[in-house]
């Protein structure tokens, strides 16, 4: 019986995370890692700038255009979008590693990866972060500071495609209070069947 149980454990488990840009899904997802570090959260290659404090392989692997469309070629990434003028994409051999391993392995990304994802991965758990409004997750955009104004223009355009497309997913968490948020996506992920 036990051994059985065990057998089943080592299966991992993908789980998409995707919402319009500024709606809180970094924030949220620190602070659950910090509390589950037995997730594993994978780290894309982009080929957008780097903003101040993000770190090389940590925040993002960041590179050249045509260091991204080598990688494209060589089959290395499991989906990969354009978005605001920039390339990203999740390196599948970190990914298949950890799921290999049991580990449960969340992507971070935006709809068309998650559109991609859902057609690989049919099995993966997809969850939608909506914000409590269009308005709100202007401001919030806005407040953070860390965008040009073409930038926040293209984000928030996205954001609009990204919104109507919610219901695509298996779940959607209002980021409007955030220790509610938090808690609703822990209980999505460790308790999918609790209601
Ligand atoms: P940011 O530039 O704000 O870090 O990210 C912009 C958007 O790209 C966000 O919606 C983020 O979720 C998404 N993103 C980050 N990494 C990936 C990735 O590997 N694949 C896809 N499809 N989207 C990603």
């Amino acid at each position: 019986e036990i051994n059985r149980m065990n057998e089943q454990k080592v299966e991992g488990r993908l789980i998409v995370l995707t919402g319009p840009s500024g709606v809180g899904k970094g924030t949220l997802l620190r602070s659950l890692m910090q509390s589950h570090p037995e997730l594993y959260l994978s780290v894309s290659a982009t080929t957008r700038a780097p903003r101040p404090k993000e770190i090389n392989g940590k925040n993002y692997y960041f590179v050249s255009r045509p260091e991204f469309e080598q990688m494209l070629k060589a089959d290395e990434l499991l989906e990969w979008a354009e978005y605001a003028g920039n390339y990203y994409g999740t390196p599948r051999q970190q990914v298949e590693e950890k799921i290999q391993q049991g580990k449960w392995v969340i992507l971070e990304i935006e709809l068309e990866g998650a559109r991609q994802i859902a057609k690989s991965f049919p099995s993966a758990l997809k969850i939608f972060i909506s914000p409590p409004s269009f308005a709100e997750l202007e401001k919030r955009m806005r407040g953070r500071g860390q965008d040009a104004e073409d930038a926040i223009a293209k984000r928030l355009s996205h954001a609009k495609t990204e919104i109507a497309a919610a219901d695509e997913f298996d779940l959607q968490i209002i980021n409007d209070d955030f220790d509610t948020a938090l808690h609703s996506l822990e209980e999505a992920i460790f308790n999918p069947t609790q209601p």
